[in-house]
Parts: C-alpha cells; structure tokens; sequence
C-alpha cells in the first residue's frame, strides 16, 4: 500500500509556483494577485482565509485580505466584487463560504467575473467542465487529479466512483474523473445500496462529510481510495474512510489530515497563476 502524499505535492507545487513568481519579478513583471474575500467571524473560515493568505505570501503572490463585518450588505459585497472586477492588478477573487445568512451565496460568487474565478465555483466555469473545455477547475476535485496524476493512477477504463454530489466536490470530481476516461458513479444520501456501488470502485472518493461511512468491507482488495471529508470525532480531524480498515486492502489511500487538503489550497495558487498569465495575454 502507498500513501498519496498531497502534503509532500503540494509542497512541491508551492516550490514551482515560488520559482514562476520569483522569474515574473526578474522579467520586470507585476506580481500576480489574488483578492480574498471574508465577511464575518466564522472561526473555521478564518482559518481557511488565514492559510490561504500565507500560501499566498509564501509564494510570491500578492494576497489582498477583505475582511468585512457580518452585517455586511449584500450591495456593499457586490460593489466591492465589482471593484476587484474592474482592477487589472487582481488576477483572483475568492469569496470565502459560507456567507451569513442574509448574503446570497449564488448571487455573490457568479458576480465574479469568470476570468477571475479561481475556485470555478462559477455556473460559466462548470458548464465549460461540463462541456469539456479549458477552464478553472475547482480546486477540491482538482487537487485529487493531480494527486492521482503524480503517482502514475491512470483513470482510464477504471471504476470511479465519487460518494457525494455536491456542488464544488463531488459532481465537479465525477466530471473531471469522466473526462480522463473513467466509468464513473456517483453516489449520495438517496443512493439504495453504497456498498455495492464502493465495492466496484477502482478509484474510490469520498466526499460525504461522515466519519467513518466507508468501512474495510465496502472497498474492493487493490482500491485507489481518496478521502476528501474533513470531520471532526472526539476532536481530532478525520475523514470518511475507516483509514486502518480500508488502508490492509487498498492499493493507494490518502490520509487525513496531509492527503486532499494541502492539495485545495495548492490548487487554489496554480488556477491563480493561470488567470494572471491569462491576463497577460
Ligand atoms: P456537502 O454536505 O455539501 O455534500 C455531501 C454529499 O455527500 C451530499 O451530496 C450527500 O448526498 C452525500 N452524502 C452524505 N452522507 C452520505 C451517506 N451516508 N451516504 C452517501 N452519500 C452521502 O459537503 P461537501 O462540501 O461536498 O464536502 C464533503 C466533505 O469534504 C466534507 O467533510 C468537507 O468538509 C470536505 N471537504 C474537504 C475539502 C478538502 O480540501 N479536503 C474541501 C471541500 C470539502
């Protein structure tokens, strides 16, 4: 069994970009720039928005911090969007989720404009996916890709199967999946029998958001297992996989923490270097 290291990746991954924004800066270039937005005091947010900006500053991307109040309106959201938008200096703009209540997430990240949206959270970014054209892809379901890139895992003709449907994890990993070749699956609370779906899987991914859902006996003997959930058990972070249980007969697992989550955040510095270069064009 192999351990897919996205720790060590996307270590490397900031190295490369570090070493692109250090020759940008020599050829007399303007420092590519990502614009993060966070509004209120969302603990685990911070956190995200916090490791984001150090990646940033640890790579030689300008990182530009707004950080608005809770009570922040949804006009005041759009009209700074809207500047961020206009600024040709900004080649990224994230706005970190989930907003407050009174903020509507849907009308607020399509207000990117598609250039700019470095998550690919976008319905214009999606439906290039979709379609199988050149676009941001989502940094989630990215990250994976790559990490299966770099141990050699072809997709091709192999058994996908994605648990999860979400928006930005588990039906943008099904398509990037589907567009290297895979027979994918897609499975979610409605699904009648998931272990007979998991059991199939070359390449397993989880994205449910339940410790401990896929169990030794749902994962077929030389599996590629990814485990995307991010779940909190007694306190201390876990994904969805029974690692131990499911690590005996996989083939490659990934662990959490050190497996996706790295991963995002590296992805989230290339789809960033692409809109800058984009915009040098
Ligand atoms: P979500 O709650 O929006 O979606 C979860 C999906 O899983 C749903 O489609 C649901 O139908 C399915 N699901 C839930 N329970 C299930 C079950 N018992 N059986 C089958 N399907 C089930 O969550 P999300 O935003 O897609 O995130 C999923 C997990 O991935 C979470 O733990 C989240 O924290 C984690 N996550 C990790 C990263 C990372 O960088 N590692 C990034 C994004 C999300």
């Amino acid at each position: 069994m192999t351990i897919l290291d996205g720790k060590n990746l996307a270590a490397k991954i900031r190295g490369e970009v570090a070493v692109k924004t250090a020759a940008y800066a020599a050829e007399g270039k303007r420092q590519p720039c990502l614009a993060v937005i966070l509004v209120g005091e969302d603990p685990a947010s911070q956190i995200y928005v916090r490791n984001k900006h150090n990646d940033c500053v640890t790579t030689g991307i300008k990182s530009l911090m707004n950080t608005l109040s809770a009570e922040t309106t949804e006009e005041e959201l759009l009209s700074l969007i809207d500047r961020l938008n206009d600024d040709d200096s900004v080649d990224g703009i994230l706005v970190q989720l989930p907003l407050p209540r009174h903020l509507n997430e849907t009308k607020v990240t399509e207000r990117i404009r598609a250039d700019k949206d470095v998550d690919a959270f976008s319905a214009y970014n999606v439906g290039k996916i979709t379609l199988g054209r050149d676009a941001f892809k989502p940094c989630t379901p990215y990250g994976v890709m790559r990490l299966l890139e770099e141990y050699n895992i072809d997709v091709k003709g192999k058994e996908c199967v994605v648990v999860g449907r979400s928006n930005i994890v588990g039906k943008p990993m099904a398509l990037l999946l589907l567009a290297a070749g895979g027979t994918v699956t897609v499975c979610h609370t409605k699904t009648a029998d998931l272990s007979f779906h998991t059991r199939r899987a070359d390449i397993l991914i989880a994205a449910a958001g339940r410790a401990d859902l896929i169990t030794g006996d749902m994962v077929k003997e030389g599996a590629v297992i990814v485990d995307v959930g991010m779940n909190r058990k007694d306190g201390v972070l876990c994904g969805d996989v029974d690692y131990a249980a499911c690590a005996e007969k996989a083939s490659y697992i990934t662990p959490v923490p050190g497996g996706v989550g790295p991963m995002t955040r590296a992805m989230l510095l290339e789809n960033t270097i692409t809109a800058y270069n984009n915009h040098l064009k």
